[in-house]
């Protein structure tokens, strides 16, 4: 089953009061977030459409996973996304709902699962929950080291720079 850009509604040919749940494969694509480029790959999706007296009343569900730097330690992280958002057309009527993802009865799905994605993020995208970071004296990750064996006595001295980059010449 090939990525569904948009999906023609009308062709269901419900009527008001009919529903219909449909798989869909999803490409939400990459999203940038706090400075770093998140790619999530194709994902099986459940499209709930129900029609409405006026329109379409919409539930999308998936779940994906994000791969891209930890935003503490910039190592390769992966995080599992669960999005469930809901949109309702209904042109015209008194209560006048448009949804910006669905004209002329198609429905941009595509579009529309990127936007849900990005709406669902957590605050944070992190290679674990307890993620140490990185130590702020020297940039290393603090994953590694065993809890407080990595400390800095002093503030770095400028000598340390010089034995550095000897080190990196080697
Ligand atoms: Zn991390
Ligand atoms: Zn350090």
């Amino acid at each position: 089953m090939a990525a569904s850009e948009t999906i023609d509604l009308d062709r269901l040919e419900l009527r008001p009061g009919e529903a219909r749940s449909l798989d869909v494969e999803l490409r939400p694509g990459s999203l940038d977030y706090g400075g770093g480029q998140y790619a999530s790959g194709p994902r099986d999706g459940r499209l709930d459409v129900s029609r409405t007296a006026a329109g379409y009343a919409l539930r999308l569900r998936f779940e994906t996973l994000l791969e891209g730097p930890c935003m503490r330690c910039l190592a390769d992280a992966g995080v599992g996304v669960r999005v469930d958002a809901r949109e309702v057309d209904q042109p015209g009527g008194g209560e006048e709902l448009e949804s910006p993802y669905v004209q002329a009865g198609e429905l941009r799905v595509a579009r529309w699962a990127h936007d849900a994605l990005a709406l669902a993020l957590p605050a944070q995208l992190l290679c674990r929950t307890e993620c140490a970071g990185l130590c702020a004296v020297c940039g290393e990750s603090l994953n590694d080291a065993e809890p407080g064996a990595h400390e800095h006595e002093r503030p770095p001295d400028p000598r340390w720079d010089k034995l550095r980059e000897l080190r990196l010449d080697r």
